[in-house]
């Protein structure tokens, strides 16, 4: 029953070069929609610090269609993939 992630379109929403913190807004196969907040470290990497699903369709694993922190399990996945897709944002 492992729920597999699919990161279909990814883009870059907003982006502060002051503090290195970043958001990316990533559409799921399934049609999860995801934000996705990264900070970046001390040696210009991104780390993915939260996700919280935007509240367009139910929760795939959970079904329910207000707040639930399933996506929070997948943080390391979802970001990674919507990383790929949107790349990091230049300073
Ligand atoms: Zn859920």
């Amino acid at each position: 029953m492992a729920y597999q992630p699919q990161v279909i379109d990814a883009k870059i929403v907003s982006h502060n070069p002051k503090n290195g913190l970043f958001e990316i807004v990533a559409q799921l196969k399934d049609r999860t929609v995801c934000r996705v907040i990264y900070e970046t470290d001390a040696s210009g990497k991104p780390v993915p610090t939260h996700i919280n699903r935007l509240l367009k369709e139910p929760c795939p694993i959970c079904r329910k269609d207000f707040l639930c922190n399933c996506m929070t399990k997948f943080k390391d996945d979802i970001s990674a993939q919507a990383l790929d897709k949107a790349g990091a944002p230049t300073a």
